[in-house]
């Protein structure tokens, strides 16, 4: 069995009967908010356990977070291992060609002039979604 976070987490969804897409698309309101709610409270208490530890809860709250996003990526049929590794390949575009890293006086990491942001709407695109019409990513 794969332990990749999307492979466990769509296990659990299919044993639930929990909403899963296979491409991404905007879902009921209701339900994108749901899944919001429950991403938010796990982040608190991740921000919780933060600084008062023990470092056991930390992780389990950690998880708990990747977990519920992952979750919320296939409520919404995103493949998000794609859009991590869309975010990767753009934050290490933030290494200049040289290897060295731009500086602010204040040692603030600057994005230099070879830095190329992420485009997740290409991701979402190859991976099959239609942007409304006139929505952002058109
Ligand atoms: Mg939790």
């Amino acid at each position: 069995m794969s332990t990749s976070p999307a492979a466990l987490v769509r296990e659990f969804h299919r044993a639930f009967g929990l909403d899963a897409r296979g491409t991404p698309a905007e879902v009921p309101a209701e339900l994108a908010a749901h899944r919001g709610q429950l991403l938010a409270e796990e982040a608190a208490e991740v921000a919780e356990v933060s600084v008062s530890g023990p470092l056991d809860r930390l992780a389990h709250e950690l998880a708990d977070v990747v977990y519920v996003a992952y979750g919320t990526a296939l409520v919404h049929g995103i493949d998000l291992d794609e859009v991590i590794a869309e975010i990767h390949r753009a934050n290490m575009t933030k290494i200049g060609p040289d290897g060295r890293v731009a500086r602010r006086a204040d040692g603030k990491v600057l994005k230099g002039a070879h830095y190329r942001a992420p485009d997740i709407a290409s991701v979402l695109r190859r991976q099959g979604w239609q942007p409304p019409e006139g929505g952002q990513g058109a």
